[in-house]
């Protein structure tokens, strides 16, 4: 088995390829669906409640609403972060983790808002004070004492995602503290059945509300827990070498069985753990910076903190555990012949892979490679080597260099590529860097869905 990556597999380079058929986004189709639930939520409070009267019922009511649309957002937060492929591979990680951050959003807000109105509404028609009807509520009515830790825990785990405070914590420590959105979206599940005013007397109900959440729950065990599981016991997949790739940058090749049937794609990331010593409690998305083989991957990582610098003293031999392959900056979504990738220093793993296997005419890739010194950019021997063995374009853009200075330019692109409108744009970099890149495509022409683009911060 080959540790080395220097030598292009580039097939048959000057084959003409059959014209790209790109894949459709199911994204539109999935959001659709979820606004769909949460109408049916809407619906359901409308069917189930004959009237509203009084300013404890307008309370009330809205309590309700907000509770049941809490409830529904919880099962959606942790579906979203079921790791189900379509959902990573199709619709893109980083942008499932967008939606999920935003669902976040909403349902800390909505549960806030179902206690706040709900023990209002309660006081008012009680005649009563709100801090006594809470301690009512809370301490006497069924299953509140759980769902009210649920809904402390699940406040406490929104305040930390902010990201005002999620900077100030490490990536470690969030993460676990995230975890615990599974024991609040569990806590808080009962008072909703044993409480809900839709669920009392109406079985048919309380099943579709069971089947959503157990459904939530079947993702997450077979997706987070079994796939990783079978994956892992069936490839046996150990470090087979650390190669040196630039200042601070290192390449590690992964060995493994029958890697073919892990079914991943250039430009795709696996979560990785390796399985020695600190790096044993941490598992980080890494790029595969080269097409996979049946025999071997290879990730290329960029020393930025605790994780990533540790990877540079891995052993031959280590085990890993690995997740994956997810991210949708494939091939499938190409819609042109002609492709620029624009890589923003360690940016550049996904594109590396694409560059080698896009399948493209000589003439038809273009990489720009953006990094702050030449000895900055990483696998460039590789890059120059598949460059001229595909008549390709490799075209570094130095940060002190005057030559090519403006070349992110909606000028700059038209006199590097007049045809750049007529191109399918690959971008991953700095979020600076792929907002401008970003913006100077679409000013000169290339519509937003052809501009693919993965972030390395989810
Ligand atoms: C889809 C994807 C693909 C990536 N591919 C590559 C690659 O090919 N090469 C490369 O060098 N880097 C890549 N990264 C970035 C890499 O995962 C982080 O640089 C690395 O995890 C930093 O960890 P650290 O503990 O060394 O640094 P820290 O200082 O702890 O973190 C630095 C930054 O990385 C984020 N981060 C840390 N751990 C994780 C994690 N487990 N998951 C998500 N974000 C995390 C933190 O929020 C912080 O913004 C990728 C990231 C993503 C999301």
């Amino acid at each position: 088995m080959s540790t080395t990556y220097h030598r292009p597999r580039t097939g048959r380079p000057h084959a003409a390829p059959p014209p790209p058929r790109p894949q459709r986004s199911p994204a539109p189709a999935v959001l659709a669906a979820l606004y769909a639930g949460g109408a049916a939520v809407l619906a359901s409070w409308w069917t189930s409640t004959p009237t509203v009267t009084g300013a404890g019922g307008w309370l009330t009511g809205a309590g309700r609403i907000a509770g049941l649309l809490a409830g529904y957002a919880c099962a959606v937060l942790v579906a979203l972060m079921a790791r189900v492929p379509v959902l990573e591979r199709r619709v893109g990680s980083d942008r499932v983790a967008r939606w999920h951050a935003a669902a976040g959003r909403w349902t800390v807000c909505l549960v806030a808002a179902h206690a706040v109105a709900v023990l209002a509404g309660y006081a008012a028609q009680d005649h009563r004070g709100v801090a006594g009807e809470a301690v009512d509520v809370v301490f006497h009515y069924p299953d509140m004492l759980i769902g009210t830790a649920g809904g402390v825990l699940l406040i406490a785990v929104g305040v930390v995602s902010a990201r005002a405070v999620r900077r100030r914590v490490s990536y470690e420590t969030w993460y676990h503290l995230h975890l615990l959105t599974y024991l609040a979206v569990f806590l808080a599940f009962f008072h909703q059945v044993s409480l809900g005013a839709q669920f009392a007397g109406d079985a048919t109900a309380r099943v579709v509300w069971c089947l959503l959440y157990g459904g939530a729950g079947a993702l997450v065990a077979w997706y987070r827990v079994w796939t990783p599981v079978r994956l892992n016991r069936r490839h046996r997949l150990r470090v087979a070498a650390v190669v040196p790739e630039a200042p601070g940058v290192c390449s590690v090749v992964i060995h493994g069985e029958r890697l073919a049937e892990l079914g991943a794609e250039p430009g795709q990331f696996m979560r990785w753990r390796f399985l020695s010593g600190r790096l044993a409690g941490t598992s980080a998305p890494y790029s595969l910076s080269a097409p996979p083989r049946d025999d071997a991957l290879r990730i290329t990582v960029k020393a930025v903190g605790g994780h990533s610098a540790a990877v540079a003293g891995l052993r031959p031999g280590t085990r890993v555990w690995a997740e994956g392959p997810y991210g949708a900056l494939t091939a499938r979504r190409r819609a042109r012949h002609k492709v620029v990738l624009i890589a923003g220093g360690v940016g550049v793993t996904p594109l590396r892979a694409l560059f080698e296997s896009l399948p493209a005419r000589p003439g038809d890739l273009t990489l720009l490679y953006r990094a702050r010194e030449a000895e900055d950019l990483a696998l460039w021997p590789e890059l120059t080597a598949i460059a001229e063995a595909r008549g390709a374009r490799v075209l570094p853009l130095l940060s002190g260099a005057d030559a090519t200075r403006g070349v992110l330019t909606p000028d700059g692109l038209r006199a590097l590529l007049p045809d750049i409108a007529a191109h399918d744009a690959y971008l991953c970099g700095p979020p600076g860097l792929m907002a401008d890149a970003h913006a100077a495509l679409r000013s000169a022409g290339v519509p937003g869905r052809r501009i693919h683009h993965e972030s390395f911060e989810l």
